[in-house]
């Protein structure tokens, strides 16, 4: 039996990331570190999975691997395929970008440690809040702490923790963390339509930055108050609180 501690560690923004490059350096010497990561950005492809064509896997480095397939395919690859044995932690960023309240659907970052979890495994999520000119020092010391954590006591079944650590000015470190729940964005005019040199209409979505609902619990209540967010995330997506609405559904069937 090998003691060291397997952790896997794969995101969105593809293997030459420089989130990812933090992510491992900082994760370094609480196990024996494994990256395997999409070859490119494959940013927002969600929780898909490569079905239709081949997936390639080239090793770049000791240790690391690149895959022309999803942050999906990477995780599923590795576990199923790659690594010598059962990762103990799947490790996932850390992102460009925020993943907070509804994105989190969209989210490969997220995914990849959703299919972390559905292979049993603890998984984390871990995103830089912002738009431009990242420093993931912060994030990924937070992402160590947590991973310390979590390789000695554990996640509770099918959750994974989706941490979003907001920007901090140099030398400086965020108060602190809440344990927070998913909040809402306020989804406006979000398209961006122009017109080609050929006179055909093309679209971008996601032009504006979007509104969040601010209520206190949620991720961008915490993140908007400086504080590091930590959600726990099920992958059980029935609405519990709907039964009682829903048990008046009377339909002529069969
Ligand atoms: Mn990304």
């Amino acid at each position: 039996m090998d003691a060291t501690p397997l952790i896997l560690v794969s995101n969105d923004d593809g293997i030459h990331s420089e989130g990812i490059r933090a992510l491992a350096q900082g994760l370094r010497d609480l196990g024996q570190v494994v990256v395997v990561a999409p070859d490119r950005e494959r940013s927002a492809v969600s929780h898909s999975l490569t079905l239709h064509r081949p997936l390639r896997v080239e090793e770049i480095a000791p240790g690391e691997y690149a895959v022309n397939g999803t942050p999906t395919d990477c995780v599923n690859l590795a576990v199923n395929g790659i690594l010598p044995r059962r990762p103990a932690l799947v490790v996932s960023g850390i992102n460009k970008g925020a993943n907070l309240g509804d994105d989190v659907t969209y989210s490969g970052t997220v995914s990849a440690a959703m299919e972390g979890t559905l292979l049993g495994i603890a998984s984390i999520a871990v995103s830089a809040v912002g738009r431009a000119g990242f420093r993931f020092e912060q994030a990924a010391l937070f992402a160590r702490r947590l991973a310390t954590w979590v390789l000695e006591r554990g996640l509770p079944p099918d959750t994974l923790l989706n941490v979003n650590v907001p920007p901090v000015l140099d030398g400086e470190r965020c108060r602190g963390f809440a344990l927070t729940r998913m909040g809402r964005r306020r989804y406006g005019d979000a398209i961006v339509e122009k017109t080609d040199p050929r006179g055909k209409k093309y679209y971008w979505i996601g032009g504006d930055e979007l509104e969040p609902i601010e209520e206190e619990g949620t991720d961008f209540h915490a993140v908007g108050q400086g504080l590091i967010s930590v959600t726990p995330i099920h992958l059980d997506l029935t609405n519990y609180k709907s039964f009682d609405a829903l048990r008046a559904l009377q339909l002529p069937w069969p």
